[in-house]
């Protein structure tokens, strides 16, 4: 396989360059032989988010049911070394250049400063992010900087310590705002906020959120509730949408279109007039449509679960398992190709207004947000 025909711009997300050909007997599009994540649809696979835990701390009622859920055995979890090696494969032979730790919660997992660590030594060196609901963070940020962490995102979705306990099921709120202090104090920068707002719940804290997050330099996002709880509880009808988050931040702040390009941002965002950001940039504040104003042509992600399967999608309803392979004794270049089929096959999008969706068997939990 020759020079990957790939090109990333600055202003957009990653596109593949080489167009399908086609097999003339079965008319379906044939992968051209490039190396990097590359679909059908044109798009290229740069970003990559790793499980490293399906189990939490907390008990969001978004996510999980109160009693938490089945957790993978241990035998089926990737380990450390493994997916050490996974992310070395998908950074030098497939292109990735920017890997994301989730779960499930991250902090938990006792190998997470070895893994970044091993992870920032890479050439080519990745970006290296963490999503976290920020509980253990106070103690562990400094740690993971050291070890070659980048940048944060902490989950938070109310401010209110009585509405904390009662969506995420646990009286953590002074933990979590701890964690956000010390990730800024370690430069983990810029920190990013991700909220979910849930009608009747805290879909009344939108401007808290944002007051909070511009007087302490953070920057908030709002996320659209997805249907991926294991409980199958979502409701498209009383979901809280992207145009009322906007509606409700615009009744207390103005919001000035923001001059930066979107590119394959998944977040649309404003600059929040008046306020500037630690670093003296214009403060922002984005919201992620992920239902009413899906970005999946743009979409450059692919996902590792912890236990070895890839995910080309959230919403993908196929696996394709590298930790049987890997355990097989497949080698760097045989995990490679199973990588690239697997996101060859990415569908166009995850069509949730499609009366045919089916929400995936694995929640968000499992798959790694
Ligand atoms: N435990 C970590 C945390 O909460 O940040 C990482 C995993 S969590 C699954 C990642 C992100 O997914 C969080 O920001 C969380 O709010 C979001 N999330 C979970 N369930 C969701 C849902 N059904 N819809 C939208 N976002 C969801
Ligand atoms: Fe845990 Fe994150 Fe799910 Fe909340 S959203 S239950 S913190 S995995």
């Amino acid at each position: 396989m020759g020079i990957p025909v790939i090109q990333s711009t600055a202003a957009g997300p990653a596109r593949a360059t080489t167009r399908p050909g086609t097999d003339q007997k079965t008319e379906t599009p044939v992968r051209p032989e490039v190396n990097g994540l590359i679909d059908r649809y044109q798009r290229l696979a740069t970003d990559l988010r790793v499980s490293l835990t399906d189990r939490c701390n907390l008990r969001c009622t978004y996510c999980m049911p109160a009693e938490g859920l089945p957790w993978l055995p241990k035998d089926r979890l990737l380990t450390d070394d493994e997916i050490v090696r996974l992310v070395r494969v998908a950074v030098q032979k497939l292109g990735v250049t920017g890997v994301r730790f989730t779960g499930g919660e991250p902090l938990i997992r006792p190998g997470l400063p070895a893994i970044v660590a091993a992870a920032a030594r890479l050439d080519p060196r990745p970006k290296l992010s963490l999503t976290t609901n920020g509980i253990g963070l106070a103690r562990l940020a400094g740690t993971l900087r050291d070890a070659g962490l980048d940048r944060v995102n902490v989950s938070l979705d109310t401010i209110d310590p009585d509405r904390f306990t009662a969506l995420t099921r646990r009286d953590r709120l002074s933990d979590v705002l701890a964690g956000l202090a010390s990730a800024a104090d370690a430069g983990l920068t810029p920190v990013k906020i991700n909220s979910v707002l849930m009608r009747g719940v805290n879909d009344q804290d939108a401007p808290d959120l944002l007051r909070f997050a511009l007087a302490h330099g953070y920057e908030l996002r709002f996320i659209e509730q997805m249907p991926l709880d294991a409980q199958h509880g979502w409701d498209r009808a009383s979901m809280v949408t992207a145009t009322e988050i906007l509606a409700a931040l615009k009744a207390e702040f103005t919001l000035l279109p923001d001059p930066v390009e979107r590119g394959g941002a998944p977040a649309e965002t404003w600059l929040v007039d008046g306020f500037t950001a630690l670093d003296g940039r214009p403060a922002r504040v984005g919201v992620i449509g992920s239902v009413t104003r899906p970005f999946c042509g743009d979409c450059d992600r692919t996902r590792l679960t912890a236990d070895g399967q890839v995910r080309a999608c959230l919403f993908a309803t196929e696996e394709s398992d590298l930790r049987e392979a890997l355990r097989s004794g497949a080698d760097d270049e045989e995990l490679a190709g199973r990588w690239r089929t697997a996101m060859w096959g990415k569908r166009a999008g995850h069509d949730i207004d499609d009366p045919t969706f089916l929400q995936p068997a694995r929640p968000m939990s499992a798959i790694g947000g």
